[in-house]
C-alpha cells in the first residue's frame, strides 16, 4: 500500500488559494499549474502540479497526465532559452517511500547546472558524478540542514526567477 505524507493544510492548495507567501506561477492551463519550487537547489527549478487536490499520479485522469506532461514540455523549453542548462532532470515522487512530502501531485522539472551540489534530492543524482561532487565521493548527509536553508530564497527571488522564465514560454 502507498503510504502518503501528511500535510494539514496542503502547501499547495494553500498557494493557489492565494496563502503562501512563497508562491509565484510560470505558467496555467486548464488542470495544472507550473510553479515555482520554493526550494531552489537548481535555479530554476519548478513543478507542474495539478489544480485538483490529488496525491499521486496512480489519481490522475487522462486528460490532467496528457496536461502535465505537455505543459513540462513548455516550461522545459523556456528553461532551456532562459539557463542554457546542461540537461533538463524530471521527476515525481508517489508516497513517502519514494520520497513524497507534499499530498498533492507535483512534477518536477529542474534545469541541471554543473557544479550544483543537489545534497538531500534524488539519490539517484546524490551519487551521480555530474551532481557537482568528485566522483566516488558519496554524499554527506552531515551539511542536509544547512543546505535546506541556503536553498531557501526569499519570495522575491522567487517571483523575479518566475518571470524571468515565464518570459521565455513558448508563445
Ligand atoms: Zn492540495
Amino acid at each position: 500500500m502507498i503510504e502518503l505524507p501528511v500535510r494539514d493544510p496542503c502547501d499547495l492548495c494553500e498557494g493557489m488559494a492565494g496563502r503562501e507567501e512563497r508562491w509565484a506561477i510560470i505558467d496555467e492551463s486548464e488542470h495544472t499549474l507550473t510553479v515555482i519550487n520554493p526550494w531552489q537547489f537548481e535555479v530554476g527549478q519548478c513543478c507542474v502540479i495539478t489544480r485538483r487536490h490529488v496525491a499521486t499520479l496512480l489519481d490522475l485522469s487522462r486528460e490532467e497526465c496528457a496536461t502535465v506532461l505537455a505543459s513540462a514540455k513548455r516550461v522545459a523549453e523556456a528553461l532551456v532559452k532562459t539557463y542554457e542548462p546542461l540537461g533538463i532532470l524530471t521527476f515525481q515522487n508517489n508516497g513517502v517511500y519514494s520520497g513524497q512530502e507534499t499530498p498533492h501531485f507535483h512534477f518536477h522539472v529542474v534545469p541541471r547546472q554543473k557544479g550544483s551540489d543537489w545534497g538531500i534530492g534524488p539519490p539517484q543524482l546524490a551519487t551521480f558524478d555530474g551532481a557537482g561532487r568528485q566522483r566516488g565521493t558519496p554524499h554527506d548527509p552531515g551539511g542536509d540542514v544547512q543546505r535546506r536553508e541556503r536553498v531557501q530564497v526569499s519570495a522575491r527571488q522567487l517571483a523575479e526567477t518566475a518571470n524571468r522564465i515565464r518570459s521565455n514560454l513558448p508563445k
